[in-house]
């Protein structure tokens, strides 16, 4: 099956956004639409934001090959990404795509530890091993080196 490129209304991006159990609430960040998810846990709120860079700029997306549908994992509080962005390309079947990614990344950041500390902590890589592990976002700042064994959720 052949993925096309496709150019994608904002009515159509609302309606996959919105088809969920919990519809996002949605910003405009220099021009692109963006919907953002609290994540909770047992009724709490972690602090923690699922957001989709929706590649909407006005009535539909930008043209393909200009940028890509992101989707990230954000300390809400001090606004650092906790994962690698994952990007969805505008092609055939971007729909399943995305949800997917969505339902993965909400996955992931309900597993996000706390440090000791009290900040959230962030997916790292070992540059030398490629090893993955939970290292505290103090780290950037000198604060904090705490770091985290990295179990994969089956
Ligand atoms: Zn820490």
């Amino acid at each position: 099956m052949a993925a096309k490129p496709v150019i994608i209304t904002k009515t159509e991006m609302e309606k996959v956004l919105c088809g969920g159990k919990v519809p996002p609430r949605f910003e405009v960040d220099r021009g692109q639409l963006v919907a953002i998810w609290d994540v909770k846990r047992a009724g709490t709120d972690l602090g923690i934001e699922v957001k989709v860079y929706t590649s909407i700029f006005g009535a539909e997306s930008r043209g393909v090959g200009e940028d890509s549908i992101r989707v990230c994992v954000v300390d809400a509080k001090a606004d650092k990404g906790l994962n690698k962005t994952t990007y969805t390309t505008r092609t055939t079947g971007w729909e399943l795509r995305l949800t997917g990614k969505i339902r993965d990344m909400f996955l992931f950041a309900k597993a996000i530890p706390a440090c000791s500390c009290g900040r959230r902590m962030a997916l790292r890589k070992n540059k030398a091993d490629g090893n993955v592990f939970w290292g505290c976002t103090g780290y950037a700042a000198r604060e904090c080196s705490r770091t985290q064994q990295f179990v994969e959720v089956a």
